[in-house]
């Protein structure tokens, strides 16, 4: 089987032209094409020569994720499910960061980012492990989420523009429904194909159509791009939280690879401290973390403050105890030096007692945590509930005054879904 090319770290491919008796700067070149233009095929790498884009073409893949569904909630926030070329689905999560001045939209991103198909670990609340698992994601399905993501962020912001002036009735369809304040679907998977065989025949028959251009994020580039153009084409997503579906320390080497890939200045370009890995307490995997030199952050869901709650919520916690979890994180702790952040989900009945928050609040303290709260997302079929605001909010202050730092997340996209695995799992039950 050819590798992927998005796989490949510079010095590979520095290695591999070399061997091929290519100058270097072809390799800088393609690098280029594949993570500023974002392109989906070797024919748009303009500045290769015929030859060479036919040799890489033999020698990598270029897989891309294709869209199956595209969710925005009313904050912004964007839900994308893909199609793997084996068939297998996953999300990707993409967050406004922070709304930009003078109503323009927010210029920062953050993308939740998937590990593996389904979720081996099962904790009882949460919608990824409900089909089991099926298999970890590879190097460049994890790089190809935050390419993917920002190619249709920005085909999306311009797609808008070109459906005003052409007036296309799904766009409007979908403009309307969500003036009457529901959530649409923006691009089905027709419309999408609609929208690239626009643009494209509107290339080939030479008629001038930056906007549609824009709208198809496969569509050949011009050589000299407008301003615009190249807004869209620098990179949009700078954070990364690797909390979508799966669980991410057990998919260790691809995703750590995936990362020295999104990190690296020839690459992605998002700086390690943007990214966060979140974990559901994979103890040995913490230690390895703890001694790799990116310097990424650590997110450990906790939920649970004492092993009885935790066991019940999560089978993991009877591999590696609460205990061997608290020693990792020491031990990660004085290895980075840098805070780690305990995630709290917020179950009525199970684990928001006074009890739970005085627990809480004395690992917090002993690793000196940040925690962060979120109101569990109800999921169809489980049998959970959130606790009332009054409840959340007096757990929170039972924390704060005790000293920790500690934040209720009001989550975003709960209307479409975005809690992990939801969307998915949905789209599986309707289709079977
Ligand atoms: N496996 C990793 C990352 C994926 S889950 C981990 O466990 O950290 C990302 C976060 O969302 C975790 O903290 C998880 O416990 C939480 N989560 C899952 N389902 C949820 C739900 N229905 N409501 C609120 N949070 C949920």
């Amino acid at each position: 089987m050819k590798p992927d090319i998005k796989a490949q770290t510079q010095a590979e491919l520095q290695a591999q032209f070399r061997s091929w008796g290519e100058p270097l700067y072809r390799a800088a070149q393609l690098l280029r094409w594949l993570y500023v233009q974002r392109v989906q095929t070797w024919d748009a790498m303009t500045n290769l020569p015929a030859e060479l884009r036919e040799r890489l073409a033999k020698t990598y893949t270029l897989n891309t994720l294709a869209l199956v569904a595209r969710q925005q909630a009313e904050d912004g926030t964007q839900k994308f499910l893909w199609r793997l070329p084996d068939g297998a689905l996953v999300e990707s999560v993409l967050l406004g960061a922070s709304p930009a001045l003078y109503g323009e939209p927010s210029d920062r991103h953050t993308l939740c980012v998937s590990t593996q198909v389904g979720c081996a670990y099962g904790c009882r609340f949460c919608a990824s492990g409900l089909g089991g698992w099926k298999r970890n994601l590879a190097v460049e399905e994890l790089v190809e989420q935050v390419l993917a993501a920002e190619r249709w962020h920005a085909a999306g912001q311009a797609g808008g523009r070109v459906s005003q002036e052409s007036g296309g009735a799904e766009e409007r369809r979908s403009r309307g429904a969500e003036e009457q304040g529901h959530v649409s679907r923006l691009v089905s998977p027709v419309s999408h194909i609609r929208s690239q065989e626009a643009g494209l025949r509107s290339q080939e028959s030479g008629v001038k159509s930056s906007p549609s251009r824009a709208a198809c994020p496969s569509a050949p580039l011009p050589l000299c791009p407008s301003a615009r153009v190249i807004r869209h084409l620098s990179r949009i997503i700078d954070n990364l939280v690797i909390m979508g579906m799966g669980e991410p320390l057990a998919n260790y080497d691809n995703l750590l690879e995936a990362l020295r890939i999104l990190n690296a200045a020839w690459g992605g370009g998002i700086g390690a401290r943007k990214i966060t890995i979140s974990t559901c307490g994979l103890a040995p995997q913490i230690r390895q973390l703890a001694d790799e030199p990116m310097q990424v952050r650590l997110t450990v869901s906790l939920h649970g403050a004492t092993d009885q709650v935790r066991s019940r919520l999560m089978p993991v916690n009877r591999k590696h105890s609460l205990a061997q979890l608290v020693a990792a994180c020491e031990y990660y702790l004085a290895r980075k030096g840098r805070m780690l952040t305990l995630e709290y989900v917020l179950i009525a009945g199970v684990n928001v007692g006074p009890e739970h928050a005085l627990r809480l609040a004395g690992l917090a303290r002993r690793l000196k945590a940040k925690v962060n709260l979120i109101p569990y997302n109800p999921v169809e079929g489980l049998p959970w509930e959130r606790p009332d605001e009054a409840a959340q909010e007096a757990f929170l202050r039972a924390l704060v005054s005790r000293g920790v730092t500690a934040t209720l997340r009001r989550e975003k996209g709960r209307e479409i879904h975005a809690a992990c695995g939801q969307l998915r799992l949905k789209t599986e039950r309707m289709a079977g």
